[in-house]
């Protein structure tokens, strides 16, 4: 029997997210809730193990079977070696207790062994704390993998506001290289015929406005400053639920700083490369780029090569193979990508380097 071919869109999107404070007790009605197995893994690192981790282990112990975990970094045999203890244990869930790393590894092992997995950030620095990509390392470079989205988020405002504000600063970052990411998008569907979502774009500019709006409150640093950066967040991994893929929050601007954590000795946190990739991307596409400067400005987030530790050499060399990394990801970086000489013009005029 010949099957018929339909276009089919899938969105998978979390089941609950949760937003307050002191929500470590909240974590059993939630698994209570969704109907999640007896056997729980919980993921820390070691210092999230001291921040919540072990509490939230101790909350579950109570009605479930609990075994934890502390993960060593984002890399592909962290995944295996999670994998194999899920496999052992019989864990029927997982739930990630920290910053981008941890998380990662639960999103990519959980779709692995199939078992659903709760996103519990003590960080509000990327959108990974609720969207389905995974960046993992393997083999010494690091990737985007696909993978699902958490069936449920909590996020406690008191535990994330005890991380360094300068986390708070790059989810700014994250947030506003949504202005280029749409952008590219557009260009993609134009040149490409690639699929455009207009409601997960909106989404997505919805998210990088809020903080340009927002920005004085943000750098407070107090428990309103991370509600806000944790509802855009959350927005944006729900952007790329909609739109099936990571493109309304991931465009030339994620290429640079892929490329930086490529050749950088030692590259800076996600959202901040990316903010200073946003302003020299919109440079590139002719919008306001003084704007995107301006906002990580006010947000105290890095916008040169200095603030960010990186050589102004390597700036320009991550611009000139940034085009490389993704090649099926069309930006406006195009498929030959830029020379040396307009990377260095693009950084110098907006003040990068
Ligand atoms: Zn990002």
């Amino acid at each position: 029997m010949s099957r018929v071919v339909r276009e089919v869109h899938l969105m998978q999107l979390p089941r609950e997210v949760l937003l307050g404070e002191n929500l470590v007790g909240e974590v059993v009605n939630v698994a209570n809730r969704l109907g999640l197995g007896r056997k729980a893994l919980v993921l820390y690192g070691p210092r999230t193990k001291k921040i919540a981790g072990k509490d939230v282990e101790d909350v579950l112990r109570e009605e479930y079977e609990v075994e934890g975990v502390t993960v060593k970094g984002a890399t592909m045999e962290e995944v295996e070696r999670v994998l194999s203890i899920i496999g052992d244990h019989g864990s029927d869930w997982l739930i990630a207790v920290g910053g981008g790393s941890i998380i990662d590894v639960a999103k990519l092992a959980s779709f692995k062994a199939g078992v659903p997995f709760i996103s519990f950030p003590t960080t509000a620095s990327h959108d990974g704390i609720a969207s389905a990509n995974a960046s993992i390392k393997d083999l010494g470079s690091k990737t985007s993998v696909k993978a699902v989205p958490p069936i449920a988020v909590i996020a406690d405002v008191k535990v994330i506001k005890t991380a360094p504000y300068r986390y708070l600063a790059a989810g700014v970052g994250d947030m506003i290289s949504n202005l280029t990411a749409v952008r590219d998008w557009q260009l993609a569907h134009r040149i490409k015929g690639e699929y455009y979502s207009e409601y997960a774009a909106s989404l997505s500019l919805m998210s990088a406005k809020m903080v340009i709006k927002n920005a004085d409150i943000i750098r407070l640093g107090n428990e309103e400053s991370v509600r806000k950066v944790v509802k855009g967040l959350i927005s944006c991994g729900v952007a790329m639920s909609i739109a099936g893929s990571s493109r309304p929050a991931s465009g030339a601007e994620h290429l640079f700083s892929h490329a930086l954590d490529m050749i950088a000795p030692k590259p800076a946190l996600h959202g901040e490369q990316v903010g200073v990739g946003t302003i020299i991307m919109a440079y590139l596409h002719g919008l306001k780029w003084e704007r995107v400067r301006e906002t990580l400005k006010r947000v105290g987030a890095p916008t040169n090569a200095y603030e960010l530790g990186i050589e102004p050499e390597l700036v320009i060399e991550a611009l000139t193979i940034a085009h490389t990394i993704r090649p099926e990801r069309y930006t406006i970086l195009g498929k030959d990508g830029l020379t040396r000489e307009a990377a260095e013009k693009a950084a110098k005029i907006t003040g990068v380097i």
